[in-house]
């Protein structure tokens, strides 16, 4: 049973009318007719991103419901961390560490796994499109993570984008980007070096700061004489804003200055010249970041607020508010009060989305499942000795209100050896959670 001629028009006529190409390759691609795996027994829940969020889906919701189809679909030929990407731009661990197979999870945990991109969702036939065929589902866990948003800066001159994000890769979303940037950093022989801070909400709050540390470190080991400039739109650092500070100020006084209130007005990149609230900046080289949302094909279903660039969803059950079949686990939800990092995305994926969606199959109320998570995030400030400091965040689910509620905060600002050791722990912990 394929997609109609017909089907493709109607689609085509609702692209058309609501004047998005929401099916884009459906009307030109003939591969859209297979269907990639023969229909489920039973129930079959499809996982469209094999990130933090993603594989942790795959995994839990397998073991949590056997007799459910899982089939996680993914882009990328194999994953790349972003968390510790910056220790590995310090130079501190090598590029093996932050590299994982996608198929000894599959193999253990018993779900399919496909290599492809997901081009389009139709929910009313609950079919999720890739250029090879589609795949149909019962429930649908979108777990895709974030994209740039250049038009902030550049109002749709997708060309100045392309010029920016090649030159000045941001590096906030792993690949090619991350390589480009250690060789610039690695290779920076003097001069201004400027790091744009995301406006919030962004992927992983402290990373910028953590990442300003690693460079600044490289630059003292390369014996470079170069300026480190952070340009921060917040008034000032958060979170562990008082660790960051102490090292910069302590490790890398000659090397780093930050610059608060730095809203962006205009990014030059031919030029090298950034105008913000704060002042007008140059650089010789540059990690512009700019401003994130929810990834590519979570606009195309239509599934993101276009006010905020997230995906509204239930805070509890992370289920879609445009949407009950699908559940939107990761950084490309928007729950108040949690942060878009991995540690999150992962104990959200287990113990609130894996346990609601087991509910409801099993027809229960998923209020009495549902854990609260916690979150941990290390950041390395330090490279000789390697030193880091740590927050970890305790969340209280409070069910009349039907939201997660922060209940203890515990910041070490005070870097250390320890800390350091325990952030590779932690790393090496949730890979092993993930993947092995
Ligand atoms: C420099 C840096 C340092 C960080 N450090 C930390 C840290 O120390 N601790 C921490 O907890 N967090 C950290 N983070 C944050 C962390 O990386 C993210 O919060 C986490 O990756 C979010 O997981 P996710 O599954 O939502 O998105 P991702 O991990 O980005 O996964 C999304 C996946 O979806 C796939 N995808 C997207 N669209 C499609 C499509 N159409 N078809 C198929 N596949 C698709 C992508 O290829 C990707 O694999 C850091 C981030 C950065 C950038």
């Amino acid at each position: 049973m394929g997609i109609s001629r017909r089907d493709i028009f109607k689609l085509a006529g609702i692209g058309a009318a609501i004047g998005i190409s929401q099916f884009p390759s459906l009307a030109f691609s003939a591969k859209t007719t297979n269907r990639l795996l023969p229909p489920s027994k039973g129930k079959r829940i499809v996982i469209v991103g094999g990130g933090w969020a993603g594989v942790t889906a795959a995994k839990y919701l397998k073991r949590e419901i056997p007799d459910v189809d899982v089939v996680l679909i993914e882009q990328r030929k194999m994953f790349m961390s972003c968390p510790i990407s910056n220790v590995w731009l310090g130079g501190l661990v090598e590029f093996d560490f932050l590299i994982h197979d996608f198929l000894t999870p599959a193999a253990k945990y018993g779900y399919t796994f496909i290599n492809a991109t997901v081009t389009g969702i139709d929910r009313d036939k609950r079919r999720v499109y890739t250029e090879e065929g589609y795949v149909e589902y019962d429930y649908l866990v979108l777990a895709p993570g974030i994209r740039y948003n250049y038009d902030a800066w550049f109002d749709g001159d997708k060309d100045m984008a392309r010029y920016t994000q090649t030159h000045y890769p941001s590096a906030f979303i792993p690949g090619s980007e991350h390589l480009r940037l250690k060789k610039k950093v690695d290779n920076f022989e003097g001069g201004t070096f400027v790091l744009v801070v995301p406006p919030p909400p962004h992927r992983c709050p402290p990373a910028p700061y953590e990442r300003a540390a690693m460079i600044a470190h490289v630059f003292r080991q390369n014996e470079v004489k170069g300026k480190l400039i952070i340009l921060d739109p917040k008034s000032k650092i958060a979170p562990k804003g008082p660790g960051f500070r102490m090292a910069y100020e302590q490790l890398y006084l000659d090397i780093v200055e930050y610059v608060p209130n730095a809203k962006i007005k205009e990014v030059d990149p031919v030029k090298k010249v950034i105008k913000t609230t704060a002042g007008d900046f140059k650089f010789d080289d540059a990690n512009l970041n700019p401003p994130h949302q929810a990834a590519d094909i979570a606009w195309k279903a239509g599934l993101v607020n276009p006010k905020t660039g997230w995906c509204d969803v239930d805070p509890v059950t992370l289920q879609s508010k445009v949407d009950p079949r699908i559940f939107i686990a990761g950084d490309a939800n928007s729950v108040k009060g949690f942060p878009k990092s991995g540690d999150m995305a992962n104990n959200q994926t287990k113990y609130m989305l894996v346990r609601a969606l087991k509910a409801m199959i099993q027809g229960k109320d998923p209020l009495d499942y549902i854990k609260a998570p916690t979150n941990t995030c290390y950041s390395m400030v330090n490279g000789e000795p390697k030193e880091a400091i740590v927050i970890n965040v305790i969340y209280d689910i409070d069910k009349q209100k039907r939201k997660p509620v922060k209940k203890k905060v515990n910041v070490e600002n005070e870097r250390s050896s320890r800390l350091a050791r325990a952030t590779f722990e932690w790393a090496k912990a949730m890979y092993r959670d993930m993947f092995s």
